[in-house]
């Protein structure tokens, strides 16, 4: 069977209900999507300042796509099979932005080169390629959410840990899930500080699958080593509550450690991190070794 592509010519600006999809395609089934880099290509050189950008073309996402026999309360899991990022990427540090905002008075553009497995940094700071999607998710039941906007159905989380080879699980809000994603990055930091990573346009090869874990707290990321919750909320101490109540809830009914245990295990060796701290609202992810939970007598579902 001929694996489906989907362009990036198919962009969407905002998770909605009322999206129409772009493609359907079967759990299982290997898919690609071509995305743009969060500028839509507006930043190509150093010259390229954020004053000159239209702003009605920033975080596009490809898709919707429509994933079949897939209901609202279905958890679904993306597997993403291959990520590959372009042959450079763009930072900007902007007057108002982000973390320093305050403190940043001159507006840049900068532009990293990929080499090989590395990144480099006006052709002298080498970094390791660490490629990563920021904007995934599905449609919520209801309303719109901008992609720049992080949330339940995911968005905007910008979370280190959305990578090839690993999984994250979405709770379906509409028939046929509205799955899309772009805002990749060649490498970024847990933060996202000055509120960009190696912004950068790329591919993500990916399969879908229903699983048979009704009620999961999602957004909720599986790597091979680990499990963990993603939450976004108005400040980061609210994102961390929920990320860390999210954690014992699917400690307790998932993997059916008392709570008493969850909570001392995710004190012994969890690990509370930032996703980032400048988007419209915050994002904090929790995550447990699946080598501890295999202890616990509870396995991920293959
Ligand atoms: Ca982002
Ligand atoms: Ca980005």
């Amino acid at each position: 069977m001929m694996e489906t592509t989907i362009s990036r010519k198919n962009v969407f600006f905002a998770f909605s209900p009322d999206n129409q999809p772009v493609a359907r395609i079967k759990q299982g089934e290997v898919a690609t999507l071509e995305t743009h880099d969060c500028f839509e290509g507006q930043i190509r050189t150093k010259e390229d300042l954020l004053t000159n950008l239209d702003w009605s073309h920033v975080n596009p996402a490809t898709g919707p796509v429509y994933i079949e026999n897939t209901r609202p309360g279905d958890i679904l899991r993306v597997d993403l099979l291959r990520i590959d990022v372009g042959d450079q990427a763009s930072m900007v540090a902007v007057p108002g932005e982000g973390a320093l905002g305050g403190m940043i008075t001159q507006m840049e553009t900068t532009i990293l080169k990929l080499e090989g497995d590395e990144l480099v940094y006006k052709d002298k700071i080498r970094v390791p390629k660490r490629p990563m999607i920021g904007v995934i998710g599905v449609a919520p039941a209801a309303g719109s959410v901008a992609n720049g906007t992080p949330g339940l159905h995911g968005g905007n989380m910008d979370c280190t840990l959305i990578g090839q080879g690993n999984r994250v699980y979405f709770t379906v809000g509409v028939e046929g899930a509205l799955f899309g994603a772009g805002d990749l990055h060649a490498a970024m930091g847990d933060g996202e500080i000055v509120v960009c990573g190696a912004e950068t346009a790329g591919e993500v090869q990916f399969s879908t699958q229903v699983v048979n874990l009704g009620g999961l707290p999602t957004p909720f990321v599986e790597t091979p080593e680990l499990v963990a919750t993603i939450f976004s909320a108005v400040d980061v101490s609210a994102a961390a509550q929920g990320a860390i109540e999210h954690m014992a809830e699917f400690l307790t009914k998932f993997a059916n450690i008392p709570l008493n245990d969850a909570g001392m295990m995710m004190s012994l060796v969890g690990q509370l991190k930032f996703c980032q701290v400048v988007d419209p609202l915050a994002t904090v992810r929790f995550e447990f070794p699946k080598s501890v939970l295999k202890q616990f007598g509870f396995e991920m579902p293959a």
